[in-house]
C-alpha cells in the first residue's frame, strides 16, 4: 500500500515514520510514503501558492492551479488513488473509515493550509474528505498523519499480534477496559485482584463490566445502543 501526502510541509510529516511500529512496517514493505508539494507544480514566478479570498475574509486561501497541477499528476501515475482531503468541514473520520481505507492499495492526502483550499479543487478531486474533530488546526499535516497512522495500523502484518485489534475500543461499542501491567502493587496502588488470579471467565465478566462503565461515563449513547442490540439478540 502507499501513502501520498500532499502538503507544502512534508518535513512536518517525515520525522513520524523514523521510529517504532510504522518504521517497522515500512521496513518489511507493509506500506510505503510518499510526498508531492504542490509549490513544485505552481506556474507562479514566485512559485506562489495562495492568493486572498474572493468575496473578503481574513487569511489567504490555496490556489487551484498548483494543486490541480499536482492532483492530475498524482492521477495519471495511479488511477487508483483514492485522494482524502483533510478539513473541518466534513464527517469525523472513525474506525470504521480506517478499516475501509486500510484496504486501499493507494490513499493521497491533501492537508491545507492558510484558511483552506479553493472549493474547486475539492470538488473536483476529493474522493471523500475527513475532520478529525471540532477545532481549527493551523494546518491538514497533523490531521493526515492522524488518519494516515489509524489507517496503516490495519494493515494486514502492521501490529505484531493482530488479535490487539480485535478488542480495542471503537470495535465494539464499548470502550476498552482498563490495562494493568507490572509490578502488582505500585506507590500502594494495586490491580484489581480479578486480573490476577488466572480465571478467565471471571477476568472477561470483570473487563466487560469495567467496559460498560467507562463507556457509561464518557460516551452514554454508545451504551445505550450496546444494551439496546443486546436485547435483539
Ligand atoms: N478556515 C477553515 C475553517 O474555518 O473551516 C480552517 C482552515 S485551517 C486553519 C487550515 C487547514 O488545516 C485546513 O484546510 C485543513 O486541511 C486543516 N485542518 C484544520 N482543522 C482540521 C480538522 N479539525 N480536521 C481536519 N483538517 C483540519
Amino acid at each position: 500500500m502507499t501513502f501520498t501526502f500532499v502538503t507544502l510541509f512534508s518535513n512536518l510529516i517525515e520525522g513520524y515514520f523514523n521510529d517504532s511500529i510504522l518504521k517497522r512496517a515500512m521496513e518489511k514493505s507493509l506500506f510505503s510514503v510518499k510526498y508531492l508539494n504542490p509549490r513544485d507544480f505552481s506556474t507562479n514566478k514566485h512559485s506562489k501558492v495562495d492568493d486572498t479570498a474572493f468575496g473578503g475574509g481574513a487569511g489567504m486561501v490555496m490556489n487551484p492551479q498548483p494543486l490541480f497541477d499536482a492532483l492530475d499528476s498524482l492521477k495519471k501515475e495511479d488511477e487508483n488513488v483514492h485522494i482524502v482531503f483533510m478539513t473541518p468541514v466534513a464527517k469525523p473520520f472513525v474506525q470504521n473509515d480506517a478499516k475501509r481505507l486500510a484496504k486501499k492499495s493507494h490513499v493521497a492526502f491533501v492537508s491545507g493550509r492558510y484558511e483552506g483550499i479553493d472549493e474547486r479543487v475539492i470538488e473536483k478531486y476529493a474522493d471523500e474528505v475527513f475532520s478529525i474533530g471540532d477545532y481549527i488546526l493551523t494546518g491538514g499535516e497533523l490531521a493526515s498523519l492522524v488518519v494516515c497512522d489509524a489507517v496503516s495500523r490495519n494493515i494486514e502484518g502492521v501490529l505484531g499480534n493482530s488479535a490487539s485489534l480485535e478488542v480495542e475500543s471503537f470495535e465494539t461499542p464499548l470502550l476498552e477496559a482498563p490495562s494493568f501491567s507490572k509490578p502488582k502493587l505500585y506507590e500502594g496502588l494495586s490491580v484489581p485482584s480479578e486480573y490476577l488470579k488466572g480465571n478467565h471467565s471471571k477476568i472477561r465478566s470483570l473487563k466487560l463490566a469495567l467496559s460498560e462503565s467507562k463507556t457509561k461515563f464518557f460516551r452514554p449513547q454508545e451504551l445505550k445502543k450496546h444494551k439496546a442490540t443486546q436485547k435483539l439478540s
